[in-house]
């Protein structure tokens, strides 16, 4: 068996000539374009080279993007006051603050100080209770790209067995909630987990987000599964790879995404949706104050 490419990058290209056609449509009948403004605090060379994928992608479909980078020397009230006046920033439809972060700040009390309505991470408590609630507005970027590229793949999640590794904020909790608006019946592992293998080896749709390179091969998934790589490692050579040894794996799995080209387009594909909602509001949800600020 030689298992499916799923493509990211040929579904978010779809996706992104969708979006960019959308704001021609509205600039021309004189609407300001949309506005995204993306937060970084240090120099992470990762979160340097992921920043500049979501510009890019802004420019490709034609969202105004700004970014504001503070020193990790900064106080944490001069990162809640820039993040105060974008709330009330009329040309601001989007707010992220790009993660990780020093760990001398707040990070929830950052998160908290965006607007829920502006929240295009989908990190804001507010919407990830929406999201545990079956009521998802603003969903994590990284799992909603997953959702839509199994989605646009075609494959019936229904009744399905995930198993999710790995159980961080942005991916693995987050994905877990979203497998069970699916219909599957989910499994979260963790560093913590005793005998991982006995779990992913009965996985139908395995999604790993670990951070390390090869950590799956085919004698930890089961025969016809579905494997999604989330992870990102650069090695010493400077090649990019996921957490899966993408060779091995596809010898046995029914469908793959590689890294690159599998889910981190998706990603940043699902953050130019997200600005699109907010800026269209097309989720007519429970706007509040948001007094979290
Ligand atoms: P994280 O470090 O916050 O979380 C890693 C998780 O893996 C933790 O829950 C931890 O318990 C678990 N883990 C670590 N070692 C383990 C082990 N031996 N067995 C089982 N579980 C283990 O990382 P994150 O932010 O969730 O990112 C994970 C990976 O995904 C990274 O490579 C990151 O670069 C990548 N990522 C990719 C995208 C994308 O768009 N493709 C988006 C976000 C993150």
């Amino acid at each position: 068996m030689l298992a499916k490419i799923i493509n990211g990058k040929k579904f978010s290209q779809e996706i992104e000539l969708g979006i960019s056609n959308k704001i021609k449509m509205y600039t021309k009948s004189g609407r300001n374009p949309p506005g995204l403004s993306i937060i970084s605090i240090g120099e992470n060379p990762a979160s340097i080279v992921y920043i500049q994928r979501k510009k890019e992608a802004c420019q490709r479909v034609g969202i105004i993007f700004n970014h504001w980078n503070f020193s990790t020397k900064t106080n944490e009230n001069q990162i809640l006051n820039l993040i105060k006046k974008l709330n009330t920033d009329s040309l601001t439809n989007g707010i992220l603050v790009q993660f990780p972060i020093d760990q001398k700040f707040n990070s929830l009390k950052i998160i908290s100080h965006i607007n829920p309505e502006k929240d295009v991470d989908g990190l804001h408590p507010f919407n990830i209770g929406c999201l545990v609630q079956k009521k998802p507005i603003f969903r994590p970027c990284t799992p909603k790209g997953i959702i839509t590229l199994l989605k646009k793949e075609k494959i019936n999640l229904r009744s399905l067995h995930s198993v999710i590794v790995g159980a961080s904020n942005i991916v693995g909790r987050p994905m877990s909630m979203e497998m069970l608006l699916e219909g599957c019946t989910t499994t979260i592992t963790h560093r913590f987990t005793k005998e991982l293998k006995r779990y992913t080896k009965q996985a139908d749709i395995l999604i790993i987000a670990v951070g390390k390179p090869f950590f799956i091969n085919k004698s930890w998934i089961k025969k016809g599964s579905i494997v999604i790589d989330v992870g990102i490692n650069k090695l010493k050579n400077n090649k990019i790879v996921g957490d899966v040894d993408f060779i091995s794996v596809s010898s046995k799995a029914s469908y793959v995404t590689p890294v690159p080209g599998g889910v981190g387009p998706m990603t940043i594909v699902s953050l130019l949706e997200n600005t699109m909602i907010a800026y269209e509001k097309t989720k007519n949800y429970l706007f509040f104050s948001p007094s979290c600020g």
